[in-house]
């Protein structure tokens, strides 16, 4: 089957897949197909910085501008760290992290799997014991060698595809379940 590659796809491309949701939209895709409708400017992602806004203008053949402070600032890349001995195991971290990279279960120890975090920040806020902190990469993928830029946005793109699917489908069987419970309960109230 022939893949059609739109516009949405190639600005999607140039993003880096943080999915922080800095830009004011619920992930990277969302923003490009903001950009694309025109409903946002190419200066709204701080991890990707002006280099991302370069290669933005230069496929939309528009001119490059600032980044806007207002979405925050980019930062060199950090990852989430999580100090074990403090975590209480609420998994409230598990719930918000898009790319599915925090490994735990209710009240036990999580811990973040290094080289599939994005550094998106999303884990800090929900802890609250605050035991979550962000480290640059360097100092803490120390022994995984050269990171592959490009790898490593595929895999986070990859991951968070994966992770919006299974929550649709997460909502969409516990629709049927509500549904299915509604109609149960309707023929329980018309039985004599
Ligand atoms: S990396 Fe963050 S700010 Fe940039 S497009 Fe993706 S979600 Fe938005
Ligand atoms: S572990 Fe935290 S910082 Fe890393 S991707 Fe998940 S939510 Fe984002
Ligand atoms: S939110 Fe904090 S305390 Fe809760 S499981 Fe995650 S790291 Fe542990």
């Amino acid at each position: 089957m022939l893949e059609v590659i739109t516009v949405i796809d190639q600005i999607n491309a140039i993003l880096p897949q943080t999915q922080c949701r800095k830009c004011g939209f619920q992930g990277c895709r969302p923003y490009a197909e903001a950009i694309a409708s025109g409903l946002a400017d190419i200066n709204q992602c701080p991890p990707g910085g002006d280099l991302g806004i370069g290669e933005l203008a230069r496929l939309l053949n528009i001119d490059p501008k600032p980044l806007n402070p207002t979405f925050g600032e980019h930062k060199p890349k950090q990852v989430a760290f999580i100090i074990e001995d403090a975590c209480i195991g609420c998994v409230k971290c598990i719930a918000v992290c898009p790319v599915d990279a925090i490994l735990g279960a209710a009240k036990f120890m999580h811990t973040v799997i290094a080289s599939e975090c994005t550094g998106c920040e999303l884990c800090i806020a929900p802890c609250p014991v605050d035991c979550i902190v962000m480290q640059p990469v360097s100092m803490t993928i120390v022994h995984q060698g050269h990171i592959d830029k490009s790898a490593a946005s595929q895999l986070a793109k990859k991951r968070y595809e994966a992770r919006c699917l299974r929550k649709e489908k997460e909502s969409e069987e516990k629709a049927e379940r509500a549904k299915q419970k509604k109609a149960k309960l309707g023929m329980l109230k018309k039985a004599p």
